[in-house]
Order: C-alpha cells, then sequence, then structure tokens
C-alpha cells in the first residue's frame, strides 16, 4: 500500500514538473489541465495504477451485493433492479467521492503528504467499489438483456456498466501494472539527457532548442532530448503488453480497444474523424510549413532540404516555433485578469463570482504550482486553483478553468447523480478552449481592455497568423500520436521505432534522422501516464470550433466569424447553458452534440476556423 502511494506521490510531482514554465508554449490542452473529475476517470484509464484489492476487501464486497441476483426478470423487474442497485451505489459513492475530491483540494492547497495520502485512500476505496466482480456480473447481464428501456436509466447503466468493466482487472495483474507503471515514471524522472558527457535538464534543452543558432548545438540538445526513450523503452512495452494481456482477460483484443469502448467511443468512428481531418489540413499545413521552413533555414543559414527534427523549437515539433509569437503581456500587465474573466463571464450571463469566491487564486508556498478546475460535490461546490499574474498566459487559464467550473456548475441538479458530469472528457475541455481561446482574439482584447483600433490590428496580424499555425500543426501531431498509439497496443513487438518515423514524415512532413532511428518516441511520457488519451484534446478542439460555428451563424445570425468575441452577448451563455451545460452526460457525448449544433462532431468547423 505505501509503495502504491508513493507512485501516486511522484506521479504528482511529475504532473507539478509537466505543467512547469518551459511549457509555456505548450498546445494549452497538452498541458495537463485536469479537472479532479477527468483526473479519477484518467487514473483508473491508466490501468489500475492505483488500486491493489485484497482478498479480504473482495469477501466482503461478495457480501452486499448477493440481493440483486435475487429478483425477478422482465423489463419492469430489470428496471427495478436497476434502480435499486444505482441507490444503494451513490449511498457508497456520492460520500466517498466528496470526500476524496475535498482531500485533493487540501492537498493541492498545502502540498501537505498526510493530504496526498489521504486522498489516495479514498481513491482506492472508490476503486475497491468499481472492482467488484459480483457487482459487474450484474450489470452485465441488465445491460445484455437490453431490457432497460427508460432512457436516464439506461444512461446510468451505459457510464456504470464501463466504469466496472474498465475496472475489472485481477489483483495479481493489477500490482504488476502498477510496478511497472512505477518503475518507468521512476526511471523517467530521474533520468538526465546529457550532451557532450554534460547532464542536461529539459529546461537547458528548451532554452537551446528556442535560441540556439549552431545547428550541432542543437542536434545535441534534441538528441539529448531523446535518450529517456532509449532508456524506458523495453519497459514501456512491457507495460503495454501488460495493459493487453489485462484487457483481453475482459473480452478485447487489446487495451487500446478496451479504452476506447470504455470511453464510451468507437474507433472506426474516431478513424474516419482523424482520417477527414488529415484530408483536409494535408495541404494547407504543407503551405504553412513551407513558409516556416523558409524563415527557419535562413535563421540558421542553411537550405530548406538541410532541415532536421531539431530545427523545429520543440523536441516533438508539436508547437509553434516562436517565429510568429508575439508579446501579449504588455496588454495584461496593469490589469487584473480575475477581473477581467469575472466581468467577461458575468457579461455572457454565466456568473462566475460564487466560483471565484471558493477559489484559491494567488500564489502561495506549498500550493499546487499551476491550475485546475475542482468539484467538490454535485451541488454546486465548484472552484478553481490558480497561481494568477496579470500575463496573457494567465488570462487564457483562468478563462480555461472557468469554462471547466461552469461546466460543472450549470449542470442541471434535477438530474441523476451518475449523469451529473460532462457527456465526456473532451467535451468540458472543449467549453474550456472555447473559452481560453479569446486571451489571443483581438475583438475580445480591444472590448475588454479597451485597446485603439491600431492596436488591436496589430494584435490581429500577428495573433490570426500565430493561432492558425497553432492549430493546424497541432492537428498533424496528434495524428501522429493517434495513430502510433493505435498501432503499439494493436502489435507491441513491431518495428516500432521506424513506425513512429514513418508516422512523422507521413503527418508533420519532418525528416528522418540519418543513422539508425532510436526509441525517442518513448520520451513522450503519455504513453506511461496518460495511455490512449492524447486524441481527446484534438477532438476538444474540433467540438470548439463547431460550437463557435453555430453560435456565430445560428445563435448570433452573423455571416462571418470576423470580429466575433461573444462580449457582454447573453444569448451564447444561454445556448451553452441549456444545450451543452445542464444535460451533462444525460445524452452519450455525439448526441449531445447533434442536438446543439444539428450534426455530430465533424472536423470541417475546425477547418474552416483555421485552416482556410
Ligand atoms: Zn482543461
Amino acid at each position: 500500500m505505501k509503495r502504491i502511494l508513493l507512485v501516486f506521490a511522484k506521479q504528482m510531482k511529475l504532473k507539478i514538473f509537466r505543467r512547469g514554465k518551459f511549457y509555456r508554449q505548450d498546445h494549452p490542452q497538452t498541458s495537463l489541465r485536469v479537472p479532479p473529475c477527468i483526473l479519477l476517470k484518467w487514473i483508473s484509464a491508466v490501468g489500475g495504477l492505483l488500486t491493489v484489492v485484497t482478498q479480504s476487501s473482495l469477501v466482503l464486497m461478495a457480501v452486499f451485493v448477493i440481493p440483486f441476483f435475487s429478483l425477478g426478470c422482465g423489463p419492469a423487474a430489470k428496471e427495478k433492479q436497476m434502480v435499486q442497485f444505482i441507490e444503494s451505489h451513490i449511498a457508497k459513492v456520492e460520500p466517498l467521492t466528496t470526500k476524496a475530491n475535498l482531500a485533493y483540494w487540501d492537498a493541492s492547497t498545502t502540498g501537505r503528504p498526510e493530504d496526498y495520502e489521504r486522498f489516495n485512500k479514498l481513491q482506492l476505496e472508490i476503486r475497491r467499489i468499481y472492482n467488484n466482480p459480483q457487482e459487474f456480473a450484474f450489470l452485465k447481464d441488465i445491460k445484455e438483456c437490453g431490457q432497460v428501456g427508460d432512457a436516464r436509466l439506461a444512461r446510468q447503466l451505459d457510464k456504470l456498466y464501463y466504469a466496472y468493466l474498465r475496472n475489472q482487472i485481477e489483483p495479481e495483474l493489477l500490482q504488476k501494472l502498477v510496478d511497472s507503471d512505477g518503475k518507468i515514471q521512476e526511471k523517467y524522472n530521474t533520468f538526465r539527457g546529457t550532451i557532450d558527457g554534460q547532464k542536461v535538464t529539459m529546461s537547458d534543452i528548451y532554452a537551446i532548442l528556442t535560441t540556439e543558432k549552431d545547428c550541432r548545438k542543437r542536434e545535441l540538445a534534441w538528441r539529448a532530448s531523446k535518450q529517456v526513450g532509449d532508456a524506458i523503452a523495453d519497459d514501456l512495452i512491457q507495460l503495454v503488453k501488460l495493459r493487453n494481456e489485462a484487457a483481453r482477460k475482459v473480452g478485447f483484443d487489446n487495451y487500446y480497444t478496451l479504452s476506447i469502448v470504455t470511453g464510451e467511443q468507437n474507433i472506426k468512428e474516431l478513424d474516419d474523424i482523424f482520417e477527414e481531418l488529415c484530408e483536409l489540413t494535408n495541404e494547407p499545413f504543407a503551405r504553412l510549413k513551407k513558409e516556416l521552413d523558409g524563415i527557419l533555414a535562413e535563421s540558421y543559414g542553411i537550405a530548406t532540404e538541410d532541415l532536421m527534427p531539431w530545427h523545429y523549437h520543440d523536441p516533438f515539433f508539436q508547437r509553434t516555433p516562436l517565429v510568429y509569437d508575439l508579446d501579449l503581456d504588455i496588454y495584461y500587465k496593469d490589469r487584473d485578469v480575475e477581473v477581467l474573466a469575472e466581468k467577461y463571464y458575468a457579461g455572457i450571463g454565466l456568473p462566475v463570482d460564487d466560483i471565484l469566491a471558493r477559489s484559491d487564486l494567488y500564489d502561495r508556498e506549498g500550493k499546487y504550482p499551476h491550475a485546475f478546475s475542482f468539484e467538490g460535490d454535485r451541488h454546486g461546490d465548484v472552484r478553481i486553483l490558480c497561481n494568477l499574474q496579470n500575463t496573457e498566459r494567465w488570462m487564457e487559464t483562468i478563462l480555461h478553468e472557468l469554462g471547466h467550473a461552469i461546466y460543472s456548475k450549470y449542470h442541471d441538479r434535477k438530474e441523476p447523480w451518475l449523469l451529473r458530469e460532462p457527456a465526456h472528457s473532451f467535451t468540458t475541455e472543449a467549453i474550456a478552449m472555447f473559452f481560453g481561446r479569446l486571451s489571443r482574439n483581438a475583438a475580445w482584447m480591444q472590448k475588454m481592455l479597451g485597446l485603439p483600433d491600431e492596436q488591436r490590428a496589430e494584435i490581429e496580424k500577428v495573433s490570426e497568423k500565430y493561432l492558425r499555425f497553432q492549430q493546424v500543426l497541432f492537428a498533424r501531431w496528434a495524428m501522429v500520436m493517434y495513430n502510433f498509439e493505435k498501432q503499439l497496443y494493436a502489435d507491441p513487438d513491431q518495428d516500432l521505432n521506424t513506425l513512429w518515423w514513418d508516422l512523422v514524415e507521413k503527418y508533420q512532413f519532418v525528416k528522418r534522422p540519418p543513422g539508425p532511428v532510436d526509441a525517442g518516441w518513448a520520451s513522450k511520457l503519455h504513453f506511461t501516464t496518460a495511455p490512449c488519451y492524447y486524441h481527446n484534446y484534438m477532438m476538444g478542439e474540433l467540438l470548439a470550433s463547431q460550437l463557435h460555428n453555430h453560435i456565430v451563424h445560428k445563435v448570433l445570425k452573423l455571416k462571418s466569424d470576423e470580429g466575433v468575441s461573444y462580449v457582454g452577448r447573453r444569448e451564447v451563455g444561454n445556448f451553452i447553458r441549456e444545450k451543452v451545460l445542464a444535460p451533462g452526460a444525460v445524452y452519450h457525448w455525439n448526441e449531445m452534440i447533434k442536438r446543439a449544433t444539428g450534426e455530430p462532431l465533424t472536423p470541417k468547423y475546425f477547418v474552416e476556423q483555421f485552416v482556410k
């Protein structure tokens, strides 16, 4: 038990590192701003990271399950059994969840190890509930007989069924997964790459990649960033095989499929979305990249054909090189981002003053140094944690976190407890991104900061280019991640290093370096700590754009989105509250999107917003 807590403690530290200042240029959603409700799910998707169920606890759990099996058959009987099951389930889970959430808040605001320990213990208790094989068998039986006709009851059944399904891992295998995961993270945390025999940190590497003109030094820094991949690749492949073993035991061909299905997604649907996105961005990305290559090659005094992966300012070319960036901090430095955010949300009819009053917004010794949104219970205790400064980055962050927070605040509390959560983790991400994007929106800045027209034009010129590049670039990078991870789980014994570079060349148009290829891909820590999840970041962007398009054309009834900032437009807030936030998880995510925008999730509006 103690060791498992340690693994988790390490994971927390790791997140703190990853959200550190050198990720300033990170794509918003890659900086792991995860609200605890999502965190809980996420952890459970990691493959039983925290839980080891002991024999005695299994025996105890068997005791209170038995009544469910003794009831009759037929639709009405099944529904009655389901209602009873839910009642008893919530009676156990709700108080534990609230306690766990509050423990997480205490831990994050104080940094006290005993609070983290309390949180981990409560998490473990929750996991034990979902690990119960008899209760799972009951849910499986009800689901398979298809006799729950009531829509809300059926949704709750789905939610419960998948939550139990992904937790049906035998204790022994679970222990192996925990060990394997812990071992990789430990190696990752303590590993330091080297340049000419000298140890370097990731901060050193980022500093070189963003400023150094000497190509040899750049190459060495880039290679140093990948060395950890070679060090952990074998262990990671072992972990992948263990996860696959766990998935096969519950009837899936591999862990990727298990994760997608229990996340209420569908591989064919995801394939179609990513393929369409690829086709729609191929040509525009080639154009943008050619322009960028010209600028970069010139800055290094080399030919564009000689550009190699180390010339792109980021180890994975997932963020826009700094050539298009603009310092927007000057516009925010004499302002108060908290006041701006409060005023903005109030203006669109989604006031956040109560959320801010409960929140922990400013830097303090021992406090978690980054940001997240938090839901204590499902009765309105919503808060955010930030470390605000008056900069563009924190403007974006507070708008983003409040986006998550209003999602929780405005769930219809008349809906059942189990459905009072976002339709999917990517839909809350979409709302957060939708609002977070505004910190760089010239029209929004003009209205909120009272800027003159010339300043707005100046921001528009640079900011649009940056945003467009960033979005298209991220889409191409997400394609590499999506396709690689899917194939990694389908066949972990294939030549993964070559597969990685085949995909990088195909989607990012970046040349593989000469010589034998290394396992640099394994240095992307998401493969270890957030497996089979990366595609959701992209789905969030797609949905944010789809909502934007619908709001511009159907809610505000405008011809184009030029100069749109939603400042003071209550109809925007009303639409979002009514169609997205209030229903929570009452509908499957794609049904919710269809009801809100008239069509299922599609990449075409993302392309329309950023690619044209
Ligand atoms: Zn977020």
